[in-house]
């Protein structure tokens, strides 16, 4: 629970609601810690206190409101912010994360959450991952085998699905391109992850972490710069001969927005994953549009068809082919939350997540 912004994450007992007819009972077994909820906590983004955030889960659904089609009882299950309603003009094209009716569905009677004096709990982007148990809309989870690990299934959700999706959907990398990704913390890998399955020749990785940079290579990255030492659009142009064809940014600066366009070659596509913030505005070298047809676009949780992508992605995993193992850096137990975030600032690795169940 955040119950105010700045602040802790507290641990407290709340109410949840039933099931209404289109929603799912989950019990969470893993959550995965985002910097989305960092920006909350710290207050950087605002929060709708009180708030119980966590939006990356892994767990058993337990219950089926009565019109629920696509979940049964037993199913595991994966959550993503994306959700949609399967009937708009975007979804119906494809496009489900510019779903139009997203805000409309699930509107309830009831607060699906109540905290112990009887003020109603904003879960956060209709999930609220860090609990015991969630009540979600079934298109806000998707079906994974049982056969999957539920700890290494969490990331799926949130980082991994913006990274991979962001490679496969929103840019198309093509075999034998050249890429670079800026930002290599979960998302990054992922996308670096992506690249590799993509079949790209260069996977040059900018952070300005070095340890960073050593799991960017793990993970299968052929090339690094180190963003904090060299000028990185001028060591990436250099690296491939005059720019990339492919650019990642998944910071949310404009700064390195600028630098992801500036490091493209000719017909080359920047892809933004990251969020910048309002206050930033981005500035790009306008000829170079025309000229050199060069692209910027967006990417909203990369252009994910999760219900699809998500089954698609475990069997990368099953295969030895998606490495989330080595991706979650630590799992700490519920009450230690609000060090699982610390932890994330300050150590290496990719992904801190909260085993849920341990310890009770
Ligand atoms: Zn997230
Ligand atoms: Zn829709």
């Amino acid at each position: 629970m955040l119950n105010t912004a700045p602040g802790k994450l507290e641990l407290e007992e709340l109410v949840l609601d039933d099931p209404g007819p289109d929603e799912v009972l989950v019990d969470v077994h893993y959550s995965g810690l985002c910097r989305s909820d960092l920006h909350e906590i710290e207050g950087a983004w605002p929060a709708t206190c009180p708030t119980l955030l966590g939006h990356e889960a892994s767990g058993v659904v337990r219950q089926v409101g009565d019109q629920v089609r696509t979940l049964r009882p037993g199913d595991h299950v994966v959550t993503c912010l994306s959700t949609y309603c399967g009937e708009c003009r975007f979804c119906l094209s494809g496009r489900m994360t510019l779903c139009v009716r997203r805000g409309s569905l699930g509107s309830r009677t009831r607060p699906v959450l109540v905290n112990a004096r009887g003020q109603s709990v904003h879960p956060t982007a209709r999930l609220g991952a860090f609990a015991e148990a969630m009540v979600v809309h079934e298109h806000s989870a998707v079906r994974i085998p049982d056969s999957m690990p539920l700890a290494p299934a969490a990331v799926l959700g949130c980082a991994v699905v913006t990274g991979l999706s962001s490679v496969f959907r929103s840019a198309r990398v093509e075999p034998g391109s050249t890429v670079a990704v800026i930002g290599c913390g979960g998302i990054g890998i992922a996308a670096i992850q992506g690249a590799r399955l993509a079949g790209a020749r260069e996977i040059i990785a900018v952070d300005a972490v070095e340890a960073r940079l050593t799991d960017a290579v793990h993970f299968g990255a052929t090339a690094t710069v180190p963003a904090g030492t060299v000028d990185a659009v001028a060591a990436v142009r250099e690296l491939t001969g005059g720019g990339v064809d492919y650019s990642f940014e998944a910071v949310g600066f404009a700064a390195t927005v600028e630098q992801a366009f500036a490091m493209l070659g000719p017909g080359g596509t920047a892809t933004v994953v990251g969020l910048v913030p309002d206050s930033q505005p981005i500035s790009i070298r306008g000829a170079d549009l025309f000229l050199l047809e060069k692209r910027l676009q967006g990417a909203l949780m990369g252009s994910n068809q999760f219900p699809t992508d998500i089954p698609g992605y475990v069997r990368y995993y099953e295969q030895g082919r998606l490495n989330l193992d080595d991706m979650l850096s630590t799992i700490v137990p519920l009450d230690q939350i609000n060090e699982g975030f610390e932890l994330m600032q300050t150590a290496g690795g990719t992904r801190v997540v909260v085993d849920i169940r341990s310890g009770s």
